[in-house]
């Protein structure tokens, strides 16, 4: 049996959140108001060859699940190869795309053509104008007709993903009902959720999705088991919808104890939980596939470090300036 990478606390992780450029072309009002500005200093995102050795490590701990994202990964011109070479690691059993939605269409059918199983794709408003105001880009429809080109190809999984915004979109609940009544689509209210730069926006705009949950159960919405691999989601489901419902509330009690994720940047540095401090480069054990048993052995020890929980709860968000350079 293979090796299991786990923590001090009993948490197994089994799923490796990849980002692979900090660079996006949204302005998303809680990540990127003002559009991306690239550092002066910004080193180079990782190459397809050390994506290669960082994959081939975590699927010998134990990995079989990895997301692509970024910023936005389809900005990047060897995506393809990417992940041709993340599917490709023994071990990899399933492999997912994060997108704003950038060019689905096109990109949805070479997702499906590499292998690609899952693919999530942000919508925070299902009304144009509201999801221009959120986002900056005025392409809603062509994004719209990018999922129904991926529901065409049958992907095992498509989720839209919609942050949780006060007066922006917490009134949606119905839109995104009616969207998934015929669409086999998971619809996630992600609360909104404070990093380093989004302080202003995240007083005036977040809110808990307890009142989504409510409606749903009003409506004869029911909470699904959860399973291992589910991790800190919960989905609701109900049997004249072919969509489920999912709510991601990292404020709710229990959030932490079904983490089953780890972060790693664009740059190779692991991040040992959303809303931890720092970074820890692995970038220098990437170089070449013969520093495999040291990088494996750098991870984990590492996971030595993972906390038993975030402290969002003391105010205390860690050193995330914005999700662009981890992922979400
Ligand atoms: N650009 C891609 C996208 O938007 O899907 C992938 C990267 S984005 C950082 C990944 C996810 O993080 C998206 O669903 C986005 O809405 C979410 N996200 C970004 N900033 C967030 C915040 N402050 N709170 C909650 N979710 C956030
Ligand atoms: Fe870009 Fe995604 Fe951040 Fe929006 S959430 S600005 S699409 S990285």
């Amino acid at each position: 049996m293979s090796e299991q990478l786990s923590d001090l606390h009993g948490r197994r992780f089994s799923y490796l959140r990849l980002s692979v450029t900090d660079l996006c072309n949204f302005r998303c009002a809680y990540c990127l108001p003002n559009g991306y500005r690239k550092p002066a200093n910004a080193a180079e995102p990782l190459s397809v060859a050390e994506i290669t050795n960082l994959v081939g490590a975590f699927a010998e701990l134990g990995t079989w699940k990895v997301r692509v994202t970024g910023g936005e990964p389809t900005l990047r011109d060897d995506l393809p190869k990417i992940i041709r070479a993340v599917i490709g690691t023994p071990g990899i059993r399933k492999v997912g795309v994060s997108t704003n939605g950038h060019r689905l269409k096109e990109n949805a059918r070479v997702f499906k053509l590499l292998g690609v199983s899952a693919l999530n794709v942000s919508v925070d408003s299902l009304d144009p104008v509201r999801f221009r105001e959120i986002t900056g880009r005025d392409t809603l429809p062509e994004i719209l007709e990018g999922i129904e080109v991926a529901l065409g190809l049958g992907f095992s999984s498509v989720k839209v993903n919609a942050v949780l915004m006060k007066d922006l979109n917490d009134g949606a609940l119905d839109s995104f009902l009616d969207y998934v009544r015929e669409r086999p689509i998971a619809a996630r209210f992600i609360e909104l959720m404070p990093t380093g730069t989004n302080q202003e926006h995240f007083t005036a705009r977040h809110v808990r999705a307890d009142d989504i949950v409510q409606s749903l159960l009003e409506r004869g919405w029911t909470a699904e088991e959860r399973n291992e691999a589910d991790g800190p989601a919960r989905e609701f489901r109900h049997p004249a919808y072919a969509g489920r419902i999912g709510i991601i509330a990292p404020y709710s009690k229990d959030f932490c104890a079904s983490c089953n994720r780890l972060r790693v940047s664009s740059q190779g540095g692991l991040q040992l939980c959303l809303f931890g401090e720092g970074r820890h480069p692995l970038r220098h054990l990437l170089q070449s596939a013969g520093q495999r048993e040291e990088l494996k052995d750098e991870i984990r020890n590492l996971l030595g470090q993972k906390k038993i929980s975030h402290y969002l709860k003391d105010g205390n968000y860690g050193s995330n300036q914005t999700f662009s350079t981890i992922g979400g």
